[in-house]
This record gives structure tokens, C-alpha cells and sequence, in this order.
């Protein structure tokens, strides 16, 4: 497995790591709610029950509380209602993507000239060092905040150095100096971070 890949699973475990110590200190136990085994979707590494709704409108995709709402008009095929989806994926990732730009450009030194969002298979990112470019994998929107910020930052950091060598390293350290802040992925719990 390659560094990013192992980072992201761990990141996105740190989340419910921490709720399950707390459930343990407070011990806590809540019923097993009903709708775990019915059909449900990760937005920002939180679960929601996916629920559809046929309506003669243009459709639309809204969170509510802990439900998914993807509202069609009637007899919308599977496949539709996939890209339906898959397009309100994508337009919450590039929302998501310019203030960990912002904030760490600066921090880095880096320039980001563009970013674009695509479907990958086996990357969560990547970057063009000529074109100062950056590629995001559409499913980080699916993944805690704090992964799309580690990925950001982890292009970010190759648009200066191509390796994962020791300067690359350094080059990541005030981010994984921010990753043993004990709030780091409690604020994906609560909401969006800073
Ligand atoms: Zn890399």
C-alpha cells in the first residue's frame, strides 16, 4: 500500500476511534439504531440513510438531519440517480477544496495554480508540477474532512518536491504536527473544520 492510502484509512478511523473511547468512558449504551442495514451513504465521513423521493422537479440532493435526501422526478432509472448523486459529490468536494488551499499555500510557500476533481481508481490524489496542478479523487467527499486536507496538503507538498523523501517530509510536518492535536478529527464529528 502506498503512504497515502495508509493516511487516509487512518485518518478517517481517528473520528470514530475517539467517539468509541468516549462511549466507553461514558459507558454509554445507546440501541442499535434500525436503519443500520438499510441503504445508506458517507458524506464527510458521517453516515446517512439515502432516501428517495419522486417529484416532477428538477431533482435535487439535500442533507437532512441523519438522512440523505436525493429527490427525483418518477421513474428515474438507477444509473441517473447514481450521477445525480455522484454530481452533488463532486460540487461538495470543490467547495471543500480552496480553503485548505488558502490556508496552507501560504504556511508551504505553495502556489496552487488550478485544482480539478475526477473519479479515480487508485489514487486519492495527484498533481501536475509543470501546470502547478492538482487532482482530488471525487470520493474524499465521502471520507472525513481531515482526509481531503491531508491530501490536499500531500499535493501540495509534491508541487515542490516530486518524492516522498526527507525534504518532502519536512515539508509535511506542520501538518502531521496538527494530526496529535487531540481536537484534530473531533471537528469532522461537529462539522465542517477551519
Ligand atoms: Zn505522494
Amino acid at each position: 500500500m502506498n503512504l497515502d492510502t495508509i493516511c487516509v484509512f487512518a485518518i478517517s478511523k481517528l473520528g470514530w476511534i475517539r467517539q468509541q473511547q468516549k462511549k466507553v468512558r461514558e459507558q454509554e449504551r445507546e440501541p442499535l439504531r434500525e436503519y443500520l442495514d438499510r441503504e445508506s451513504r458517507y458524506v464527510w465521513g458521517k453516515r446517512y440513510l439515502l432516501k428517495v423521493i419522486a417529484k416532477d422537479a428538477a431533482p435535487q440532493v439535500e442533507l437532512k438531519h441523519s438522512q440523505l435526501v436525493l429527490q427525483v422526478r418518477p421513474a428515474t432509472g438507477e444509473d441517473r440517480k447514481q450521477a445525480i448523486l455522484e454530481d452533488w459529490y463532486r460540487a461538495q468536494l470543490k467547495a471543500a477544496i480552496p480553503p485548505p488551499i488558502a490556508k496552507w499555500g501560504p504556511l508551504m510557500g505553495v502556489k496552487v495554480a488550478r485544482f480539478f476533481v475526477q473519479r479515480m481508481k487508485t489514487k486519492w490524489g495527484s498533481c501536475s508540477l509543470r501546470a502547478a496542478n492538482i487532482r482530488l479523487n471525487t470520493d474524499l467527499a465521502r471520507k472525513p474532512r481531515e482526509c481531503l486536507e491531508y491530501i490536499v496538503v500531500h499535493e501540495m507538498a509534491h508541487l515542490l518536491e516530486p518524492t516522498h523523501n526527507s525534504r518532502f517530509m519536512t515539508l509535511m510536518d506542520p501538518f502531521r504536527h496538527r494530526l496529535r492535536n487531540p481536537h484534530f478529527a473531533q471537528a469532522s464529528v461537529a462539522g465542517p473544520s477551519g
